[in-house]
């Protein structure tokens, strides 16, 4: 998802030793942002992955108590293409997400028990350049701008430092993906590749969408797109946006 028009600068992310991916739902991570994941792990950065639903309303029909279970199990097989073990799923609820205090001090906690140098989100803009974006895209979004920000502040959540030793944690970087792109991560093909593939390790969940795009030709389109945006083949647009 980028804009062609536009030079995207290169994101220097040499310093990076750890991020944490914070989405709604089993695939929102498998639209591009995967293959700059197994960029990362290639060269062994730590990268983490935290859900906050299992996405079990996301089939139409199927039973939820069936779909969570099986989009988790989708999960870990697309993590596992990219390199990521670090897998959390928590279980608020799908389609009902608010970016309200519960789900913020669930962030928050996240973070500052993992301390990343850089958080990777899905945009919190109701349009986004593909069209009206989904109320818990949004909603974990804007949860986790302000959970960046509440982990830092060693005032807030202090129940997580006495009960869980959880010193408060200032992250470097946030980068969000759907948005306007400021940068720019360069993409080797194998990485691509493996982009593609973690798209279809949802297997159940894209057999029930008829309509979806292929993933090769989806994710070769929006890499290619950033690369030509940024001068290489293939790259992950993002919004780089510099925190704490
Ligand atoms: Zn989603």
């Amino acid at each position: 998802m980028t804009n062609s028009e536009s030079a995207l600068e290169h994101f220097d992310d040499s310093g990076i030793g750890r991020v944490l991916c914070i989405v709604a739902h089993p695939d929102d991570m498998e639209y591009g942002a995967s293959a700059a994941v197994a960029e990362w792990t290639a060269r062994g950065v730590e990268v983490a992955y935290l859900l906050l639903t299992a996405g079990e309303a996301g089939i139409r029909e199927m039973d939820p108590a069936e779909v969570g279970p099986l989009r988790a199990e989708e999960q870990r097989r697309s993590c596992a293409v990219v390199g990521v073990t670090d897998l959390t799923i928590l279980d608020l609820p799908d389609g009902l997400l608010q970016a309200d205090l519960e789900t913020r001090r669930h962030i928050a906690r996240r973070i500052r028990e993992f301390r990343p140098d850089a958080v990777m989100c899905t945009t919190w803009e109701l349009e986004a350049p593909w069209g009206l974006n989904h109320v818990d895209h949004r909603a974990t979004g804007l949860a986790t701008v302000d959970a960046i920000r509440d982990a830092d502040n060693p005032w807030l959540y202090r129940e997580l430092r006495a009960e869980e030793g959880l010193e408060a944690w200032s992250t470097r970087w946030l980068l969000v993906t759907g948005a306007a792109n400021t940068h720019a991560i360069a993409l080797s093909a194998e990485s691509v590749e493996k982009g593609i593939a973690s798209l279809e390790a949802h297997k159940v969940y894209l057999a029930a969408l008829p309509d979806h795009v292929p993933p090769r030709e989806m994710i070769t389109g929006i890499t290619a797109g950033a690369g030509a945006a940024a001068g290489v083949p293939s790259a992950l647009g993002v919004r780089a946006i510099r925190m704490g």
